[in-house]
């Protein structure tokens, strides 16, 4: 507790004490005035207390670069929220507390061979992805109008620490949250913050946890109220993008002709295929060896063998496939501000074909385009 000069007195009801306790958590949220004469009157008031932090949205959320010329017209709306914790008995892979959030393991092993996962490995990634993909759906069931990304950020890291897991996007390379969450115009890396969802979004969630040694990465895009014709059309291509590539993957193919399949569909279609950014290796690492473009004519290079575990994760434009990427250093937006949509499994190459680790659970929400 926080020990301050002036004289207050104590919120406990029924206590009318000199008080210079005041709450943490009301001191973390800038709220005022949440004094306590004891340790004693500050326990004994929680549970009619807590309910004060529940004022989670500020009334008052600014864009923090109003001289950058936006591509669309989404904006950030600040503040982001204070960082989250996680529980200390939840091992952390090795960005979780380095300087600048980089991965010593990543700069060293990330770009070397491919590896083949044993059978035990194997069973971990099935574990890590499963909890992935419930966390997925947990999310996806919490989507309306009016919430804002940053709801969506505290209840995947609630979520996550449930699970003894560690929210993998946290503090990789200093990405201030547990979620990557993309709405309309922003390819992938988006920021949760104070907007709150619009009727007629589409939302990208891209769900990463570490556990047990692996780490898992998954993600889908979702409609939000009533979206129009050529967002749905967008969308549903994008899927089945991701359809096509993973139906290719077996032992003996080249990890660079999946963009192949990827790219004559999206353009099939009138969209443009993202070439910035590229599905990857996962397990010990969040990113590693090989590097899976989306788009075709791409020089990756390696062969598929069992036991490869990697992402196929294509990011498809309504319009140019070409990026910029906001003053946060992350969200990464298309130039023109037309949407873009992603889908992104986590796929093992096995004996005669492929096992998409993340896949749906019998109790999945219904996929909202089943029916289009
Ligand atoms: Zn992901
Ligand atoms: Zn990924």
């Amino acid at each position: 507790m926080t020990t301050v000069e002036q004289q207050h007195s104590c919120k406990s009801s029924g206590c009318d004490k000199p008080a210079a306790l005041q709450c943490p958590t009301c001191v973390k949220l800038a709220i005022k005035g949440s004094f306590f004469c004891s340790q004693e009157c500050f326990r004994g008031s929680w549970a009619e207390h807590k309910s004060t932090h529940q004022v989670s949205n500020p009334t008052t959320s600014y864009n923090p670069f109003p001289t950058y010329q936006f591509t669309g017209p989404l904006r950030p709306e600040y503040p982001l929220s204070p960082r989250r914790e996680v529980p200390a008995d939840i091992p952390r892979p090795d960005y979780a507390d380095a300087p600048g959030g980089a991965s010593k393991q990543e700069q060293t092993y990330g770009n070397a061979q491919i590896v083949a996962m044993s059978a035990d490995e194997i069973e971990k990634m099935r574990v890590v992805c499963h909890m992935g993909r419930e966390i997925l759906d947990i999310a996806a069931r919490a989507l309306r109008v009016g919430i804002t990304t940053d709801e969506i950020d505290r209840i995947v890291h609630e979520a996550t620490i449930e699970r003894k897991a560690y929210p993998s996007p946290l503090n990789y390379y200093q990405f201030p949250k547990s979620v990557c969450t993309s709405v309309n115009e922003v390819i992938c890396h988006g920021i949760p913050d104070q907007r709150k969802l619009q009727d007629g979004d589409i939302v990208n969630i891209d769900i990463s946890l570490y556990r047990d040694g692996f780490h898992a990465d998954l993600n889908k895009t979702y409609f939000v109220g009533n979206v129009d014709a050529k967002s749905k059309k967008l969308v549903k291509t994008t899927r089945e993008c991701l359809q096509k590539a993973i139906e290719m993957v077996k032992p003996g193919v080249l990890y660079r002709d999946l963009g192949s399949a990827i790219e004559k569909h999206a353009r099939d279609n009138g969209f443009s295929v993202v070439r910035t950014y590229s599905g990857h290796g996962v397990g010990k690492m969040f990113h590693s060896a090989p590097n899976v473009p989306h788009y075709a004519k791409n020089k990756a290079i390696g062969v598929m063998k069992p036991g490869h575990v990697f992402t196929i994760e294509p990011m498809i434009n309504e319009g140019s496939y070409n990026d910029q990427t906001w003053r946060d250093n992350w969200t990464a937006v298309t130039v023109d501000g037309k949407r873009s949509a992603q889908f992104e499994h986590a796929i093992l190459v096995t004996e005669t074909g492929y096992e998409v680790l993340t896949c749906r659970l019998p109790s999945s929400p219904k996929s909202q385009l089943k029916d289009l």
